[in-house]
């Protein structure tokens, strides 16, 4: 089995991702709040991910990942305060949260699918699971780590092991209490101390309530990740994602309740890629005026470019997006496709096996090289290194389609390599030397009739200052 390292925020290096059974992977993602799109930053976060997912199933490990959809329970500050986010969603379009929630969670396996993010085997939205929320509540009681006032459940963090390990930072630097937006919740014991189930404090106008034994309320944020995972994954947690955001305080309140719960550590590996800001800072759902893939798609660019833009960098760095940049990496995209293509045709035209010894040294160098923290901008580089080689094309179009079920770039799917013609035209090549010949000739009558008859072929002359070239029609 490939090993494959990965920056762990809890250790603070890149080390092995180490499975709690051999060649079996589970992986947990915290999935989206469903009350508006998904905007190109919270999907960088899913591409990222996806490409870990793949990789791991790439490299011969059999993934199990689950993902929730939060559809209730997430507050417009993660620190317990301010409105639902679901309500507000429902407010601003005049639904039902419910009805919100379906919407956008359609839009968002919308985008998902435009952007070959696989969705996981499992998905779950926190509604469907609130039984479980309960009985994990429970459980916290039973063990003395949970306590009720002004109403509400809240967790108590003076029972957590080493409560702020995740983030590294001193409690003072973090305290949420201290913030200056957020007033402090004087129910709480500890300032750190979060919400399990709410029954009093903010459910003013909350449409979604259930029954529970602390009294007629919703759950909190945080507890559905823990209960989630726990019963779709198991007591031991191989990895963890989710944007950087969430590192504190929702994956450091997940930690301190689901360990609370089962006693033991739960999670090994904690996978956390940087925000895609904009030039004015972070992109934010709640911001307004923000960047879909259907905005990109409006203005001309191919979801898979915003892709491949993902994967030019690497997932630690912060990425800001531009259209300048987004427009290199489309350019950078049609000519991968088009390289592709050539070598597709290529392949097909030889009629070759491919080299099956060197697929497995690329394969071997593609898990190396992608399987070091995650280093898909190498991957790339070794992709263009292997359409140059000196191999065969068949051996080449072989290397292509087995990085690409990591990539999921489509780089075969051939639609968008249609813009520039595969070398399978050489007779039309050769029709545009006469055609130049003709017209230093001054022939016109050759160079109109030549022109029709590449046009009957299904391809275009464009003239340009370094010569005529084909373009299929
Ligand atoms: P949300 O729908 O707000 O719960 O966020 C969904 C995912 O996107 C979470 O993993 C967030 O951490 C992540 N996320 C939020 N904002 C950004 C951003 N600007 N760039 C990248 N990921 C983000
Ligand atoms: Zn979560």
């Amino acid at each position: 089995m490939h090993e494959i390292k990965l920056y762990n925020t809890e250790t603070r290096t890149v080390e092995p991702v180490k499975t709690h059974e051999p060649g079996r992977l589970t992986m947990y993602t915290c999935g989206p709040t469903v009350y508006h799109y998904a905007h190109i930053g919270n999907l960088r976060t899913y591409i990222m991910e996806d490409v870990l997912e793949k990789l791991f199933a790439y490299a011969g490990y059999e993934v199990k990942r689950a993902m929730n959809i939060t559809d209730v329970g997430h507050l417009t500050s993660d620190a317990d305060t301010g409105a639902d986010k679901m309500l507000e969603g429902a407010k601003r379009e005049g639904k039902t949260a419910m009805e919100i929630a379906r919407f956008y969670t359609e839009a968002f396996f919308g985008d998902c699918k435009k952007l070959n993010i696989k969705i996981p085997d499992i998905v779950v939205p926190a509604t469907s699971c609130i039984d479980d929320f309960i009985a994990l509540i429970q459980v916290l009681f039973d063990k003395g780590c949970a306590y009720m006032a002004g109403g509400n459940v809240y967790f108590d963090t003076s029972k957590a092991v080493d409560y702020y390990r995740l983030t590294g930072h001193s409690a003072d630097s973090l305290m949420v209490g201290v913030r200056d937006d957020v007033t402090e919740d004087s129910n709480k014991r500890n300032k750190s101390d979060f919400v399990l189930w709410f029954t009093e404090s903010k459910f003013g106008e909350q449409e979604l309530r259930w029954d529970s034994p602390w009294g007629y309320g919703y759950p909190g944020w945080h507890i559905e990740c823990s209960a989630i995972s726990l019963k779709y994954l198991g007591e031991y947690l191989d990895i963890h994602a989710g944007g950087v955001d969430n590192i504190f305080p929702h994956h450091t309140n997940e930690i301190a309740q689901s360990e609370a719960a089962i006693g033991h550590e739960w999670c090994s590996h904690w996978f956390h890629p940087r925000h895609l800001n904009d030039k004015s800072g972070k992109m934010s759902k709640s911001k307004g005026g923000i960047l879909t893939v259907s905005v990109l798609e409006e203005a001309g660019y191919k979801p898979l470019a915003y892709r491949l833009f993902c994967l030019q960098s690497h997932y630690m760095k912060q990425l800001v997006f531009s259209y300048e940049s987004l427009a290199n990496a489309a350019s950078a995209y049609d000519k991968l496709l088009s390289r592709a293509a050539s070598i597709k045709a290529a392949a097909e035209k030889a009629q070759e096996e491919p080299d099956l010894e060197k697929l497995a040294e690329y394969r071997e160098r593609f898990i190396e090289t992608v399987g070091d923290d995650l280093n898909t901008s190498m991957g790339l580089t070794l992709l263009y290194e292997a359409m140059k080689a000196d191999i065969s094309a068949a051996t080449k179009l072989a290397v292509i389609e087995d990085f690409d079920r990591v990539l999921s770039l489509d780089l075969l799917s051939g639609e968008a390599a249609a813009e520039e013609p595969a070398d399978d035209v050489s007779h039309l090549e050769e029709l545009l030397v006469k055609r130049a010949e003709a017209k230093k000739n001054r022939d016109w009558a050759l160079a109109d009739a030549i022109r029709d008859e590449v046009k009957a072929a299904g391809y275009m002359i464009v003239d340009t200052p370094e010569g005529a070239k084909l373009k299929k029609l």
